[in-house]
């Protein structure tokens, strides 16, 4: 890992810094690195030739960039123009434009979701682009494929979209083969056999077998994923190892899972298999609202769920409330009424809330919530903290205040529950104990980050 050090954050007994020129300059006399590439320029004119130049050269470099900042040099004119809500008025990027790369097109298969959504995927020989490897693309859906003519055999452009998402632009046409064909959509869902189906007017098909394995495993892997009951260790591999050795068939299965279940499976020890059943059993306390976005219910999201169970507290009452109870949530509209109310009338997913209910899973909203305030989300919710050193920005309790207020809970000792240490100037024993435990360690940038946009999502 090497870095460029760009700016100051807070400043103590530094040298006056009256521009950005001095910044750097007193950085690099300090030892740091300091980018060697960063330029003064005079005119907005200068400012676009050197974005061009940096633009034919971003491959040279030996790290990948996505773009040049402009920034203004003098502190003083900085502090005159001051900042929007967003951003400082001050400074702004130039983004290059996403890079394109050509390559093989090997195959085009299916995948199929947790609703059974079958989304065509593109096989690619692996090629880097955008600062990483390629070798799968989505597809979307079929129109998507037919519009675009992508064949199995072609040359296709490849690109990442927002310079994230890898994206198949279309063929090389003047590379294509004789002989190839266009692709057809399969017909029946590769998980199951059961046959694919596109309802008029829908751009997916969908696989509608219940009981589809595939399904099962996916929907599985959401519940216990990072928006849902954030397990560790459950991912999508232990999940389909799962569900083929038929220890689990749905997300209330997992709640039943011992280590002398697991160690019988392959490659699974002792340690790891107690090591998860621990972070399931931790899940336990997660609280309503990640329960609820856990099991998945079509258009119930991170905020609608938290809506929902603040107003009416567990499980059982969302379970049973009728559409006209829930439209009368301030914030749940007649389209997420209806999607609760349809999903909790099936059957089957009301046997996975008894499972849960049954492995003392909480399903209330105001243990795992505590004091929340209407001017932030509760995206902390079931989130557990240990504060140890000193922060610039907080004092102890004005942290754990803005903890709580986000649905989160602070502890006084670090364990296995402990989601994230947040640590500041001279930290405590808990730093070494957290480091031990392989509980993430959070800085105060970190932490003021994980405040507004909450835990990471996959
Ligand atoms: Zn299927």
């Amino acid at each position: 890992m090497s870095f460029f050090a760009y700016q100051l954050g807070v400043q103590q007994g530094s040298p006056p810094l009256r521009s950005h020129r001095d910044t750097l300059a007193w950085l690099a006399e300090l030892g740091l690195p300091v980018n060697p590439l960063s330029s003064e320029l005079e005119t907005i004119e200068a400012v676009a030739d050197f974005c061009e130049q940096m633009l034919d050269q971003r491959h040279s470099f030996g790290y990948e960039i996505d773009g040049v900042v402009v920034k203004v040099d003098d502190v003083a004119q900085r502090a005159e123009m001051g900042a929007t809500s967003k951003a400082p008025r001050w400074a702004i990027a130039y983004k290059f434009p996403p890079e394109e790369k050509t390559t093989l097109l090997r195959d085009i298969f299916v995948s199929i979701g947790r609703t059974g959504r079958a989304t065509p995927f593109a096989v690619l020989e692996p090629v880097f682009v955008g600062g990483s490897t390629v070798g799968l693309a989505t597809l979307h859906n079929q129109d998507e494929v037919a519009r675009k003519d992508v064949r199995p055999g072609d040359t296709v452009i490849v690109r990442k979209a927002g310079d994230v998402i890898p994206e198949v632009i279309g063929p090389v046409l003047a590379k294509r083969r004789r002989g190839t064909k266009r692709w057809t959509f399969p017909t029946q869902c590769p998980a199951c056999g059961e046959p694919l189906v596109r309802l008029p007017g829908e751009a997916d098909h969908h696989c509608i077998n219940v009981d589809c394995p595939e399904q099962r495993v996916q929907k599985i892997v959401h519940f216990a994923g990072r928006g849902g009951m954030d397990i560790e260790g459950l991912g999508e591999e232990r999940v389909r190892q799962f569900v083929e050795a038929g220890l689990v068939a749905d997300a209330g299965d997992i709640y039943a899972l011992t280590p002398e279940k697991l160690v019988p499976l392959e490659r699974i020890g002792q340690k790891s298999a107690e090591n998860l059943v621990d972070g399931i059993e931790a899940s336990k306390t997660r609280g309503l609202i990640r329960v609820l976005v856990g099991l998945g219910i079509r258009h119930l999201g991170p905020t609608a769920a938290a809506t929902v169970a603040r107003a009416l507290g567990d499980l059982d009452r969302v379970a049973s409330a009728s559409v006209e109870e829930l439209t009368a949530v301030d914030g749940v509209g007649q389209v997420i009424a209806e999607s609760v109310q349809r999903f909790f009338a099936i059957e089957r997913n009301r046997e996975v809330v008894d499972k849960l209910r049954t492995a003392g899973v909480d399903l209330r909203a105001a243990a795992a919530v505590g004091p929340v305030r209407d001017d932030v989300e509760p995206v902390l919710a079931g989130l557990t903290f240990v504060l140890t050193g000193g922060l610039e920005g907080f004092t102890r309790e004005g942290a754990q205040a803005e903890i709580e207020a986000r649905g989160g809970k602070v502890t006084n000792s670090v364990s296995k529950k402990t989601s994230y240490a947040v640590v500041g100037e001279n930290p405590g024993s808990k730093l070494a104990k957290a480091e031990q435990l392989g509980v993430p360690i959070l800085d105060e940038a970190a932490f003021v980050r994980l405040l507004a946009d909450g835990p990471p999502s996959d």
